[in-house]
């Protein structure tokens, strides 16, 4: 499946990773731990890295998690954001401890000479500001006039802040539009992206957990990013940050959205089954989950018909009575003992994802 197009939006830098400007879309997360206690920091940015996150966030609710940037961002490997909420003093020590982004919204700075100290910094380092609308925090003045959270109050907060930076001829700008509601983020994301020339950061906030939370969320991101709005997404879960990355990952590639994971096929299993499909599908899954290329592997129940199915797949096995066949793009290649058919199928599956990074 081809990329779905991305509305056309400004590029933006973040470290060494592009944000807006292509069709790809840039997979966040953000840690739990307490940004000053800088080892378990670091340890989940290292695992959230190795799971497929391209941007990490931390939080700066104060000036020890401020203190702890430097070295943080000495001892990772992919961009650091650091999340500001007003506090321009804590904005300044992130931007000159190295953050490659801030997230803080210019309207909440307060007075004039504070935000333009902020923007001032960005623009030295030539860092990007994210600006992060969140439906259940917007301002005064919007909510009066709306009387609720609507998706125009959204749009309009987020220019409202869009024009601050603006003014002082900043635009390396990322935008998100939160929202719990699904159908309300939905309507903000649509709306931003026919007015907002600035790549859009994707999210369903407060989703919930594992299981509930990534179904929630799918279905907001999944109507989002299938009209081609979004550049960068996070999945919000109450879980392990590291699900979030595989959620999100999940969700991109059946948009054709990730060129770098691969994707398992497997059948439903019915009374046709030969083999123990659940058990190799799971080994399968975890076996592709580290491959950087976009291969489609199928595991199937049964060889009636099993590789038919699974035509799109580069490379599957099928139960048979007593053994397994391994087949590509729907044509059996060979016959394989039941024992081993998983270890072929790995060996395989290590062949075509070399020929294709070396593509
Ligand atoms: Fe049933 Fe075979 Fe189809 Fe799996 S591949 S659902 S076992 S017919």
């Amino acid at each position: 499946m081809a990329l779905i197009h991305r509305k056309k939006t400004r590029p933006v830098k973040v470290g060494n990773v592009m944000v807006g400007g292509k069709d790809e879309v840039v997979i966040q997360s953000m840690t739990t731990t307490k940004t000053h206690d800088i080892e378990a920091t670091v340890k989940e940015i290292e695992r959230l890295e190795e799971a497929g996150c391209q941007i990490v966030r931390v939080a700066c609710p104060d000036e020890r998690a401020a203190n702890a940037i430097p070295e943080i961002k000495k001892r990772i490997n992919i961009p650091l954001v650091v999340d500001i909420h007003f506090n321009y003093r804590l904005a300044l020590k992130a931007i000159e401890g190295g953050a490659d982004k801030i997230r803080i919204n210019p309207g909440n700075i307060g007075k004039r000479d504070k935000v333009e100290a902020v923007v001032n910094a960005a623009k030295e380092k030539g860092i990007p500001i994210r600006i992060g609308v969140n439906a259940g925090s917007l301002e005064r003045h919007i909510l009066e006039k709306y009387g609720y959270p609507t998706a125009e109050g959204m749009v309009e907060s987020a220019l409202h802040h869009i024009k601050i930076l603006e003014d002082l001829d900043f635009h390396d700008i990322v935008v998100s539009l939160k929202a719990s509601d699904v159908k309300l983020a939905i309507e903000a994301y649509e709306k931003a992206a026919e007015v907002i020339p600035y790549p859009l950061h994707l999210g369903i906030t407060e989703s919930g957990t594992l299981f509930a939370g990534s179904i929630k969320s799918a279905a907001g991101m999944g109507a989002i990013l299938s009209k081609g709005i979004g550049s960068t997404m996070r999945i919000s879960l109450s879980a392990d940050p590291v699900e979030e990355v595989k959620v999100a990952k999940e969700l991109l590639k059946t948009f054709g959205l990730a060129s770098n994971a691969a994707t398992l096929i497997s059948c439903p299993t019915c009374g046709r089954i030969e083999i123990d499909l659940i058990k190799i599908a799971n080994e399968v899954e975890e076996y592709i989950s580290t491959i950087k290329a976009p291969i489609k592997v199928a595991v199937l129940g049964c060889a009636v018909n099993g590789p038919g199915e699974a035509r799109e797949a580069d490379i599957g096995i099928a139960g048979a009575r007593g053994e397994g066949l391994l087949f590509r793009h729907g044509e059996i290649i060979r016959k394989v003992p039941e024992e081993t058919m998983v270890e072929e199928l790995k060996v395989e599956v290590d062949k075509i994802a070399e020929e294709m990074i070396q593509k």
